[in-house]
């Protein structure tokens, strides 16, 4: 089978992550970072695989660079230095974290797209105008190439209202769309994909919960191959707890801060999405490595982050069996998902009322990239598998120019 190669970039706010992927087999030829955009150390940092050899890079993309910066260094030096792979690149496939209530599908971007990711930017001020910026780059960097937009709230576009709108005046809702989107569906959607796969069963027939926990975390009800239920909100502050975000809590915390402690509007949602989570719980790191060593050092803090970070999670994970009623696996994916085997097996101990019994020897052997179910054969199925957001992208946007 030829080559199918699609550049797929995620522009944040003050990094560019870039890679080029065979869209077919999912392997990724070259992939890169370029951060601290508009500091003195902005950088950008690549590797290149050819066959089983890797080589890495680092270089100084010149003080206050950013994103055209960054663009311009992958296209006229890291690419140029691969002509081949260059010329072979079919599309751009771009992450972007919010498509509002427009985008339930991954989409060929023209102007009007354009413009739907930028009225999308008061949902993820952050986020979309970075994209924005990466779109633009990219058109002028590959003019003549079709440029394609993923977003990471399309794949819960599928959830009831029951599941999206909140207990606030609908008119809320009507006027101002104010609801429950969720993110990282992108994840979700590959973990769906590969569960069927792995299970043998149709994606129409299966019934998954799927947590993604990375710096930012979410649990997503996957029924009959759709999502139902997720569990972050308008923004990705709603949920369980995050490394640095609080997740759900009671409203009234805010007035309290403002009215009572003289908080500002921006110092609470700072600390709530910044200083919150395992961070500001543990008083030590948002990292879930540097929990578990703390924990492991008997760090009261760590500890104290670390069941919380657990019960919470399980308690959504149960919560989830409502919509579902039938499991056909619990899945764990991201950074915490896909190594820490303590978390795992916290939260595995927790959900003991479904009957989950988890095998220690496949918890520790599936980390580190290792995909594998982690409870025994008897009882329900809880798994590991790494997610790979780039390959969905790429997937999107070969099966759009197609
Ligand atoms: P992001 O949401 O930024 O993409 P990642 O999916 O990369 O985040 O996940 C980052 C999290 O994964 C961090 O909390 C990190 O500590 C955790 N992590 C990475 N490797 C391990 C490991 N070996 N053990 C426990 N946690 C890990």
């Amino acid at each position: 089978m030829s080559n199918k190669y699609v550049l797929v970039l995620n522009c944040g706010s003050s990094s560019l992550k870039f890679a080029v992927i065979d869209a077919i087999s999912g392997e990724d030829l070259l992939s890169g970072l370029s951060e601290c955009f508009g500091l003195e150390d902005a950088c950008i940092k690549w590797k290149t695989r050819v066959g089983q050899q890797e080589s890495k890079h680092q270089e100084s993309l010149g003080a206050f660079s950013a994103h055209t910066e960054a663009m311009a260094y992958i296209v006229d030096t890291i690419l140029a230095a691969h002509p081949t792979l260059k010329q072979q690149i079919l599309a751009v496939g771009h992450r972007v974290v919010h498509g509002g209530e427009q985008f339930s599908g991954s989409v060929i971007i023209n102007d009007e797209v354009l413009q739907g990711i930028e009225a999308c930017a008061t949902l993820a001020p952050l986020h979309n105008p970075a994209h924005i910026i990466g779109i633009l780059a990219a058109k002028v960097a590959f003019p003549q190439l079709a440029q394609i937009a993923v977003f990471d709230t399309a794949f819960h576009q599928t959830m009831p209202q029951k599941a999206f709108i909140y207990a606030l005046p609908y008119q809320l809702y009507r006027e101002h769309s104010i609801r429950r989107f969720g993110m990282h569906g992108t994840s979700h959607r590959y973990i769906c994909q590969t569960a069927a796969k792995t299970l043998g069963i149709a994606v129409e027939d299966l019934n998954l919960i799927s947590a993604h926990l990375g710096n930012g975390a979410s649990v997503t009800a996957i029924k009959a191959g759709i999502s139902v239920d997720t569990s972050m909100g308008m923004t990705p502050l709603e949920g369980v707890v995050m490394g640095t975000r609080c997740g759900d809590l009671d409203p009234s915390i805010i007035f309290y801060l403002v009215q009572n402690l003289g908080y500002s509007l921006k110092e609470v949602e700072d600390m709530m999405n910044k200083q919150s989570g395992l961070l500001g719980i543990s008083e030590l790191t948002n990292d879930c490595r540097g929990i578990e060593e703390g924990h492991a050092n008997g760090h009261k803090g760590a500890s104290l982050a670390l069941d919380i970070f657990c019960y919470r999670l399980a308690k959504y994970i149960a919560s989830y069996t409502v919509p579902l009623g039938r499991i056909d696996a619990l899945v764990f994916t991201g950074g915490i998902g896909e190594n820490s085997a303590l978390i795992r097996q916290k939260v595995i101990e927790l959900l003991s009322i479904f009957n989950f019994k988890l095998d220690r020897q496949r918890n520790l052997a599936a980390r580190f990239g290792q995909q594998g179910q982690i409870t025994a054969d008897t009882g329900p199925v809880a798994m590991v598998i790494p997610t790979n957001e780039e390959w969905v992208i790429a997937q999107d946007a070969l099966k759009l120019i197609d």
